[in-house]
């Protein structure tokens, strides 16, 4: 299952689910079912890496 910030449909056959709060892409193809599923990414917070500390002087 690959995990990525948007999940879309890839064939005709694949379908969006969202189970638990989270979006799931299934296929209903058995070949491309294990390709095809996708999760999406979800408690993506824009938090800053660095933080600033300004320094009185
Ligand atoms: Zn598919």
């Amino acid at each position: 299952m690959k995990v990525r910030a948007s999940v879309k449909p890839v064939c005709k056959h694949c379908y969006i689910v969202r189970r638990g709060g989270r979006v799931f892409n299934f296929c209903s193809d058995p070949r491309n079912a294990g390709r095809h599923k996708q999760a999406q990414k979800r408690g993506v917070r824009l938090t800053p890496k660095f933080q600033t500390y300004r320094t009185t002087a």
